[in-house]
């Protein structure tokens, strides 16, 4: 798809001033923000088509380029535009913070981090993932040190205003007309700093422990599944939430049925006579029936597809629903026959009109098909 121009985007020309390339954007950010729409696509998109607009107009840098180049010259500069939400609101936070009223950016003290998410692998078998079932895992992650209860502080001590950056988190440098402000390298953006460390976590106000969850597998995962347990992940920083836990599951492959969504496959080895006349069979199913009654239709030929609806996986969006199961139809032909069972197929061959040699004669399968 194209990409609209950014001053259309805005609604502003383009001469437009910083002040109001702001406005233009707070406008559109608050009216298309995703808390006011939630679930809301397009709002979505005309959220971030806004922000990259307003990444872009708000840098002299990049909108000088833009204005020569284009999209193009900007793609060429190195500039992505945003990944998600939570790019923009890292970018332009405080633009929110001051407009959804949660008062003035904080210029002092650290800001809350959020806490690592996490991943953890459960192999199930075919019959575990059709039950569903209850599964304990044990883990290691990092969780708030409980002598300093997260702080990073020795006891009875309080942190320092970081001396570098004197508590704004952001270090600014003068470049000619410009100033570019970075992160300050001493408290990383924190405007603190610990000289005073708490002596069981060394000041990281963490420490690895070992956790143990009982994890509500549902029927009908598959390999690739994800449950999310929200804040099991590491504890978050300054305040900050804790991350997820993320269970990924792997379902073990099955000697006899393989899967394709919530449908299962499986061999059935019949006799040529069961094909040929067919037959009733108790064939195998899983769940608590165990078996299933099969009727096999007479003239059944090789490779094909018997169905028996709603015996395949449950399903996991429906708990009512099931797939198919689908037996392929593998008929055997015996490699050794005794005296009776030959005289019998032989006499089915004279029946069929057909004059089989039986290996007895040397004939080749070119003369038989010539006289065909
Ligand atoms: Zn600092
Ligand atoms: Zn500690």
């Amino acid at each position: 798809m194209a990409k609209r121009d950014y001053y259309e985007v805005l609604g502003v020309g383009r001469d437009a001033g910083e002040a109001e390339i702001k406005k233009a954007y707070r406008k559109l950010a608050l009216k298309y923000h995703p808390d006011r729409n939630p679930g809301d696509k397009e709002a979505e998109e005309k959220f971030k088509e806004a922000a990259e607009a307003y990444e872009v107009l708000r840098d002299e840098e990049k909108r000088r380029i833009y204005d020569r180049f284009g999209h193009e010259g900007l793609e060429g500069s190195g500039f992505r535009g945003f990944s998600g939400f939570e790019d923009i609101f890292s970018s332009f936070g405080d633009i929110f913070e001051d407009f959804f009223g949660f008062g003035r950016r904080r210029d002092r003290g650290p800001r809350p981090m959020r806490g690592n998410s996490l991943r953890y692998d459960v192999e199930l078998s075919l019959e575990e993932a059709f039950t569903g079932r209850e599964k304990e895992i044990v883990f290691h992650r990092l969780e708030n040190c409980a002598r300093c209860e997260g702080t990073g502080l020795a006891p009875g001590s309080s942190p320092r205003t970081c001396p570098t950056c004197q508590g704004r988190g952001q270090v600014i440098r003068s470049q000619g007309f410009f100033q570019i402000s970075s992160t300050c390298p001493t408290c990383h953006g924190q405007g603190q700093v610990i000289t005073d460390p708490c002596p069981e976590c060394r000041g990281q106000g963490q420490v690895e422990a070992e956790k143990r969850l009982t994890v509500k597998i549902p029927a009908g995962v598959d390999t690739g599944s994800q449950l999310r347990l929200r804040g099991e992940g590491e504890p978050g920083a300054y305040g900050g939430p804790p991350g997820d836990l993320f269970v990924v599951i792997h379902v073990r492959e099955h000697e006899l049925f393989t899967r394709e969504g919530e449908d299962l496959y499986c061999n059935l080895p019949i006799s040529f006579v069961q094909a040929a006349l067919g037959d009733t069979l108790e064939i195998p199913v899983l769940g608590d029936e165990q078996t299933h009654t099969l009727e096999i239709p007479p003239g059944t030929q090789p490779g094909d597809m018997l169905r028996v609806p709603g015996k395949g996986m449950p399903s996991l969006r429906s708990h009512q629903r099931r797939g198919d199961l689908f037996l392929r139809a593998v008929v055997k032909i015996p490699r050794k026959m005794n005296q009776r069972q030959r005289e019998l197929l032989e006499a089915f061959a004279q029946e069929e009109g057909l004059n089989v040699s039986g290996g007895k004669k040397k004939e080749t399968f070119w003369k038989k098909m010539t006289k065909f």
